[in-house]
């Protein structure tokens, strides 16, 4: 069998470029040389045999075909005159239809450089659309050696914008998609987001991680929120995001934390790890220390460690497990002693805690039992009926439930082990571990219970 397929020009007549895509991966040529190399090939060939076939006297009807559909494929180095004596019209190539012509392809680098000019990016991908009869073609003619004319024009135009823009192809992270379809010239953006991480602190009780869309109206707004659209006014990715907003003139943000802590739980000590996205900014170089200072202003919430992420970290953040130290303030309604408290810190330590989903969040979430542990326990006592304890215990594991003991859903719990009735009037997370194996956890040195300040 023949390598090189000749007779697909008589169906279709494929320019040099598009006949060399045919082989692309054959030889480091372009295209074009290497489309016009086998044609030029296959025309001397073809001449040398007419030319014989003359001289002899012999029918070389087969060869003139092919000859001719060479001609009407835009070959037009053959000595017309001797061998070929009529006149023939290059035809219009079927598959890239003139896409790479000089001028279209200037016409759509100016429309894409037009679409740019409101965005600070440094790195693109060109994302090629063909039509589907174009698709439907490159099916029918292909061959193992083709490269596909989508893979070819995104190649080349992405070369020519490159140079055009002093910007760089990025196949993994580009800052922004150009998305073109070179036979209907249309072109649209993708602008793909900004991600920004840190930890954050929430200093006060009362405000939600995230938005909180109205159970009433989901968001839409009503008089149950005042058409706020909102449970809670304000929330952290609120506080946190809107200066991003305004420094990246991006259209909207997403705040992904590493887990949540309840609404009247504080953040304290060096924060919660998060990933802020910022969705079509039209900004990327922003002074990260500047926004910073500008949140942390705010009283309520502090955001610190800020460094540019990429699109994975929003993944990572989610999925991956953090131990947490807590410190919670404990009502008892019977007196405490000392020696009760010992009792407690002894019994929980390194101790399994067997839970079932909580009552308040039943609602939400699968009854189920999660197995977590506490591994140590620091208690100070307050007063009689109150004490403070500093636990370090696996993530998932709801600390006002370990303390109340949800109705014996939770075991052990506080309540059970000091057989008293115990609820948890204040907590706050004073660390999230995210170096699980390197840190060494000291409790003692956790220090609770002041303003929220725990450098
Ligand atoms: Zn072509
Ligand atoms: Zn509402």
């Amino acid at each position: 069998m023949e390598i090189i397929n000749y007779e697909i020009l008589k169906k279709y007549p494929l320019c040099d470029r598009c006949f060399g895509r045919l082989y692309a991966k054959l030889l480091h040529a372009t295209n074009i040389e290497r489309g016009r190399a086998l044609k030029l090939y296959k025309a001397l060939e073809l001449e040398a045999k007419i030319k014989k076939a003359k001289e002899e006297g012999i029918d070389y009807k087969e060869e003139l075909e092919l000859l001719k559909v060479l001609v009407r494929s835009g070959f037009n180095k053959i000595r017309l005159k001797e061998v070929l004596d009529e006149n023939i019209e290059k035809e219009n190539c079927p598959w890239c239809r003139n896409i790479f012509d000089k001028q279209k392809i200037d016409r759509l680098l100016n429309k894409t450089i037009e679409l740019l000019k409101d965005y600070d990016f440094d790195t693109f991908l060109i994302g090629t659309h063909i039509p589907n009869e174009i698709k439907e073609l490159e099916k029918e003619i292909e061959t193992e050696f083709m490269e596909s004319i989508k893979q070819e024009f995104g190649r080349e135009f992405g070369k020519l914008l490159a140079v055009k823009l002093n910007k760089m192809p990025n196949k993994e992270y580009p800052d922004i998609v150009v998305h073109i379809n070179p036979y209907t010239e249309e072109i649209y953006l993708q602008v793909n987001p900004l991600f920004i991480k840190g930890r954050y602190r929430k200093l006060v009780r009362g405000i939600p991680q995230t938005r909180w869309p109205c159970r009433k109206c989901r968001g839409k707004g009503c008089e149950v929120c005042n058409y706020t659209g909102k449970k809670y006014p304000i929330s952290v990715e609120e506080i946190v995001a809107k200066p991003f907003l305004e420094a990246t003139k991006g259209t909207d943000a997403k705040f992904h934390g590493a887990g949540r802590e309840d609404i009247d739980v504080r953040m304290l000590g060096d924060g919660r790890p998060f990933v802020l996205e910022i969705k079509e900014p039209k900004i990327r170089k922003i002074d990260l220390n500047k926004i910073a200072e500008e949140v942390n202003k705010d009283g309520r919430v502090e955001i610190l460690n800020l460094e540019f992420g990429k699109r994975e970290d929003k993944v990572l953040i989610k999925n991956t497990p953090h131990k947490k130290t807590y410190r919670a303030l404990v009502e008892c309604s019977e007196k405490i002693n000392e020696e009760e408290l010992k009792l407690l810190e002894k019994e929980l330590e390194n101790r399994t805690i067997y839970q079932k989903t909580p009552k308040r969040v039943l609602h939400r979430r699968a009854d189920l039992v999660r197995i977590r542990k506490v591994y140590k326990v620091k208690v100070n006592k307050v007063d009689d009926n109150h004490f403070e304890m500093i636990i370090y215990c696996d993530g998932g594991l709801y600390i006002k439930e370990l303390i109340s003991g949800d109705d014996g859903r939770t075991n052990p719990s506080v309540s059970s082990i000091l057989n008293k009735q115990c609820i948890c009037k204040e907590l706050d997370v004073l660390k999230v571990h995210d170096d699980e194996n390197n840190e060494k956890i000291n409790i003692n040195n956790i220090e609770g219970g002041n303003n929220g300040r725990n450098e």
